[in-house]
């Protein structure tokens, strides 16, 4: 997709798991990539691998001055901006309804709500005036969860409904200047399942598991893996794609047609 070529992206959690393999495929692509994430390991492994084609950015998508502070360095460094990718989030885990006390479940809300929601939010608010500029598009990640009640708790369940709902205003009252649309992965095997204090609900679960799990649970069995999905977000950001908005895709090896299976 030559189209790529001096383009520039700009996304949350590229620093691992999806974000991570979204990044190297528009970096492959010939685009320029900024990156906020809050990961300072990963970004700093980016940087490495690949110096002046990206910017990385160490932040937290509930501060908007973050997001328009990597809005302003992208636009300052490459010259423009064309793509939007909303992706950092959490995982409440099996945080059910019934288990847990009103309390954690309240600190669960704060969490995922602030990360899941407002965090997409804050980032298509920072970058809209240049998306305006180039006609460009923004791509949320969401996921089946967004869709049905699923292995996650809630918070999840609901934050990813809300993504899905704003995804879908935004792409009402922005068109026709930019595109709005979403991926929905299926469950994959990333740093997301992996316990740690700001995922109290998750239960830990080993890697051949997990594998094991996902790939028993979609009709195609395929045990995914972060890069399976890239693929709908290069053709969600492509004019290829100039009549889609306001759509989710699912890259979930069947899951969303399984039915109660
Ligand atoms: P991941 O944990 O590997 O990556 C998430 C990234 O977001 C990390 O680099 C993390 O540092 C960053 N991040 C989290 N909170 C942040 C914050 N407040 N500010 C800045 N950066 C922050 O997980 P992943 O599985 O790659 O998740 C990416 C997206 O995919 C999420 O929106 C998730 O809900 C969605 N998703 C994942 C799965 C799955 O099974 N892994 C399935 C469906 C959807």
């Amino acid at each position: 997709m030559a189209e790529f070529d001096g383009r520039s992206l700009y996304i949350t959690g590229g620093a691992s798991g999806i974000g991570r393999a979204v990044v190297d495929s528009f970096l492959k692509e010939g685009a320029y990539v900024t990156i906020l994430d809050r990961s300072k390991d990963g970004l700093a492994a980016i940087k490495e691998q690949y110096g002046e084609q990206v910017i990385c950015i160490e932040g937290d998508v509930t501060h908007f001055e973050d997001h328009e502070k990597a809005v302003y360095q992208a636009v300052e460094t490459f010259g423009r901006l064309d793509v939007f990718i909303a992706n950092a989030g959490v995982f409440d885990g099996f945080a059910k309804f019934e288990n847990v006390t009103a309390e954690a479940m309240n600190d669960a809300y704060e969490l995922l709500m602030n990360i899941n929601v407002k965090g997409y939010f804050n980032g298509a608010k920072a970058s809209l005036h240049e998306l305006k500029k180039t006609k460009g598009n923004i791509i949320f990640t969401v996921s089946g969860a967004g869709f049905y009640p699923d292995g996650g708790g809630v918070w999840y369940t609901a934050s990813k409904h809300a993504q899905i709902g704003l995804m879908r205003q935004l792409a009402f009252e922005l068109a026709p200047d930019v595109r709005v649309n979403a991926v929905s992965p299926g469950g994959t095997l990333t740093s997301l399942n992996v316990i740690t204090p700001l995922r109290p609900f998750v239960k830990e679960i080993d890697n051949d598991t997990k594998a094991k799990s996902i790939k028993t649970r979609n009709p195609l069995r395929i045990a995914m893996n972060a890069d399976d999905h890239v693929g709908p977000y290069l053709l969600l950001a492509s004019s290829k794609s100039r009549a889609i908005t306001g759509e989710a895709i699912s890259s979930d090896g069947g899951l969303a047609i399984r039915g109660l299976s």
